[in-house]
C-alpha cells in the first residue's frame, strides 16, 4: 500500500507546486477567508499553508491521509455534480507518503486543535486557532529518484508562485499572505476579480483590460481581456478558469483565438483572466489527476458561447 501511493503520488505530486496547489484547493474547499503560504527552498525544504476554514474534526484525522479518505464525495451520483476542487482523496495520501508532514487542526466544535503527525502517525492536543495547517517537510526525502528532479530553488519558486497564483485570481474572495525563506513575498487582501487581477497581472493589465460579462441560462463568461491595442501577453499572462479551477484547454484557447484574428486579423496573445461558469453536470473535469484539461458535454456550444462573447466584446471595446 505505500509502494502504491508512492507511486500514485508521483503522477500527481511531481515537485513542490502540485502540493501547494492541491493543499491550497482544500483549503478553498474548507471555506478559507485567509490563507497564509510559507515556502522555504523553492518548497524543496518546506511548505506551510494555514487557512482558517472549517477544519477536520479529531474523528477524521487519522482518515484524512488515508487513501480515497475524502469527505466531499458522499455517492456515485455525487461524481456527476462535484463542485470543489478535491475529489479523489488522494492528495493528502499522496503527500504524506513523499514527505514528513504534520495537520494541525481546530473546527469550531472543539475545544483545542489536534495535532496528527506522518509518518509516526501520532495524533495529540496541540495549540491552534479553527482552521487547518498543514506542514510538509522534505518533500521527496524517501524517493531520491524523484528529488533529483527537482530543479534550482527559484524555479520551484516560481512554479509555486504560478500555482498560488491561480488559485488566488479563482478566489478573490479569500485573502492570502505569502512567504519565502521567512521574507514576505505577497499580500493580497480580500476583493473584486479587478483588483486581484491588478495586484497579480499589473499595470499592462489595468491598462488592456475589456471586461467581459455575459451568460446564459447553462453557462456565462466574465472576466477581462486583453483590449485590441494592448502588446503581447507572455504566456504566464492567461488564465482561464472553469468553474473556479485553472484550466489549459484547447477548444477554449481555440476560441479565443479565433475571435481575436476575426476581429484583429493577427495572431495574438493577449492577457486574459477569464472565468467560465457551467452547470457541472455539462462539464468533466475529472480527465486527468492533474486537472488542468476539461471535457464539456457540448463542445460546440461553448466554443460559439466563448467565440461569440469574446468577438463582440472586441469589436465593441475597438470602436
Ligand atoms: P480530497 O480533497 O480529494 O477530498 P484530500 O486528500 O485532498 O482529498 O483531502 C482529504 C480530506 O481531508 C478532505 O476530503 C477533507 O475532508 C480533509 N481536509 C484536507 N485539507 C483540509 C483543510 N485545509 N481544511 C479542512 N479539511 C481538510
Ligand atoms: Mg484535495
Amino acid at each position: 500500500d505505500k509502494l502504491i501511493s508512492q507511486i500514485a503520488a508521483g503522477e500527481v505530486i511531481e515537485r513542490p507546486s502540485a502540493v501547494v496547489k492541491e493543499l491550497l484547493e482544500n483549503s478553498v474547499d474548507a471555506g478559507a477567508l485567509a490563507i497564509e503560504i510559507r515556502l522555504e527552498e523553492g518548497g524543496c525544504q518546506r511548505i506551510v499553508i494555514s487557512d482558517d476554514g472549517q477544519g477536520i474534526p479529531p474523528k477524521e484525522l487519522a482518515l484524512a491521509v488515508k487513501r480515497h479518505a475524502t469527505s466531499k464525495i458522499a455517492s456515485l451520483e455525487d461524481l456527476e455534480s462535484v463542485l470543489t476542487m478535491g475529489f479523489r482523496g488522494e492528495a493528502l495520501a499522496s503527500i504524506a507518503s513523499v514527505s514528513k508532514l504534520s495537520i494541525t487542526t481546530k473546527t469550531i466544535a472543539d475545544d483545542h486543535a489536534w495535532k496528527l503527525t506522518h509518518p509516526s502517525h501520532e495524533i495529540m492536543p496541540a495549540a491552534g486557532a479553527q482552521g487547518c495547517r498543514i506542514d510538509v517537510e522534505d518533500l521527496f526525502y524517501n524517493t531520491p529518484a524523484r528529488r533529483k528532479f527537482l530543479k534550482s530553488t527559484a524555479t520551484e519558486l516560481g512554479h509555486c508562485v504560478e500555482a498560488i497564483k491561480r488559485v488566488a485570481l479563482a478566489n478573490p474572495q479569500i485573502g492570502f499572505a505569502v512567504w519565502h525563506n521567512g521574507k514576505p513575498l505577497y499580500r493580497w487582501l480580500i476583493g473584486s476579480l479587478e483588483t486581484r487581477a491588478n495586484e497579480i497581472l499589473g499595470a499592462e493589465f489595468q491598462a488592456a483590460q475589456l471586461a467581459v460579462d455575459a451568460s446564459s441560462e447553462i453557462i456565462s463568461l466574465s472576466g477581462f481581456i486583453g483590449a485590441p491595442t494592448a502588446s503581447r501577453a507572455r504566456a504566464d499572462q492567461q488564465f482561464i478558469f472553469v468553474n473556479q479551477r485553472f484550466v489549459k484547454d484547447k477548444l477554449i484557447n481555440h476560441a479565443i483565438r479565433s475571435a481575436y484574428q476575426d476581429v484583429l486579423h493577427g495572431d495574438r496573445q493577449p492577457i486574459l483572466v477569464l472565468c467560465l461558469n457551467i452547470l457541472p453536470e455539462l462539464v468533466d473535469v475529472n480527465v486527468h489527476p492533474a486537472k488542468i484539461e476539461v471535457r464539456f458535454r457540448d463542445s460546440r456550444a461553448v466554443h460559439q458561447f466563448i467565440y461569440h462573447t469574446v468577438k463582440d466584446r472586441l469589436a465593441h471595446g475597438a470602436g
